[in-house]
């Protein structure tokens, strides 16, 4: 099969579908790989690296689209790249369509074979595709923290870990799902004072267990948040109601409980935010205060981190993509029912309910 990467197009997006790593494995399994040039710049990874690994490097994005069976890529097509498409075609990237009928629309027309990095599941229930940058925003969230509590940056001047003799920094992270569980391993690695909330009881005994007497968890309760954040320097917002807006847990009268310069890190912005106060930040402009209390609320947080995030993606997302190659789309999702759920679209129609029930459409 020819598969293709065009350079992303969306606006501050540096990861790529492909790196040279993944070329290489669907070169040594007999497939042809083509490139946009400069498709790699965002995670240092240039045009010779591609060629190294037996890619072919094309000019155009045009040049990818025209020829390529299987197109991989990170962010939803843009209008001009949805134009480009072909009846037939494979497209295997992020669509988070129920918000967009117009990508939606455009897709339909295209024909294109469009199959959802985010709706494809595994044996557990969980969405394997979209766990990785949920590793990569938890894990970052702790560092953000920790730079918005320098005095510098508007925070209350207390460093996580604390120094001998000297109270280290009190964490509570709300939700210890994938997020929730890796801010704790940053923050409990850098020396702070963490505490897990969740309401899933199966949740505080999985992260109790995992992290013993390094991590305190406590039920999420109305009254055990007001308790727990008021003693906070540093709260993460980590939930996740599937399918649902994320719940507002701190209302605008806790931050007067608060300590002026604590700082919250709503990694749920995506889902509108868990934090009455929260409204999506960029990277270029992260933060902002809200009654003496600093708000970190950046929707695309692994954007920033692209090299680390794209071998992440490319690490769950080649597989599937390998398999895709070998089989043909159609024997690849009947032999697994995990990626026939990442189907969106197919042959002019609606192949996921969610996304036709979202959009009033038919499926
Ligand atoms: P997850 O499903 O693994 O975990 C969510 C957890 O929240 C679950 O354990 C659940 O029990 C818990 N929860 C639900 N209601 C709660 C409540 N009232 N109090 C305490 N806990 C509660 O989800 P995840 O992968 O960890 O994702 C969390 C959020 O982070 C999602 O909204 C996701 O979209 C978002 N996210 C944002 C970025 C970003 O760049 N900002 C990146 C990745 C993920």
């Amino acid at each position: 099969m020819l598969v293709g990467s065009p350079k992303e197009i969306k606006n501050h997006e540096y990861r790529v579908g492909l790196t040279p790593e993944s070329a290489c494995e669907l070169v040594a399994h007999g497939h042809q790989v083509i490139i946009e040039s400069g498709a790699g710049e965002g995670i240092s990874a240039s045009d010779d690296d591609y060629r190294a690994q037996g890619a072919e490097i094309v000019d155009t994005a045009a040049e990818v689209f025209e020829r390529a069976d299987m197109i991989v890529k990170v962010k939803e097509p843009q209008a001009g790249e949805r134009a480009m498409l072909r009846e037939g075609q494979i497209l295997y990237t992020y669509l988070h369509l129920a918000p967009d009928a117009e990508q939606t629309r455009d897709l339909i027309k295209s024909k294109a074979v469009c199959i959802a990095y985010e709706t494809v599941t595994d044996a557990h229930g969980g969405l394997p595709l979209l766990k990785p940058m949920s590793q990569v925003a938890g894990r970052m969230s702790i560092q953000a923290g920790a730079s918005a509590l320098e005095k510098a940056h508007g925070g209350r001047g207390v460093l996580l870990g604390g120094v001998p003799g000297v109270m280290p920094g009190k964490v509570v992270i709300i939700g210890g799902g994938v997020v929730g569980f890796n801010a704790a391993q940053m923050a409990v690695g850098l020396g702070g004072h963490v505490t897990i909330m969740d309401r899933n009881p199966e949740v505080l005994e999985r992260v109790g267990t995992h992290f013993e007497n390094r991590a305190s968890t406590r039920f999420s309760s109305k009254a055990n948040l007001a308790e727990a954040i008021a003693e906070a320097d540093l709260v993460i917002g980590a939930v996740l109601i599937p399918g649902a807006a994320a719940p507002k847990l701190i209302t605008r009268d806790m931050l007067k409980t608060m300590s002026p310069g604590a700082v919250l890190v709503d990694v749920a912005i995506d889902q509108g935010g868990c934090f009455e106060t929260s409204h999506a930040t960029t990277h270029a402009d992260p933060t902002y205060v809200v009654d003496g209390i600093v708000h970190y609320a950046v929707a695309n947080m692994p954007g920033a981190v692209a090299r680390t995030s794209t071998y992440a993606l490319n690490n769950v997302t080649l597989p599937h993509a390998l398999r895709i190659a070998r089989l043909g789309w159609k024997e690849a999702l009947r032999r697994d029912p995990h990626l026939a759920a990442g189907l969106n679209v197919w042959d002019g129609h609606i192949t996921c309910a969610p996304v036709a029930e979202a959009l009033d459409l038919p499926h």
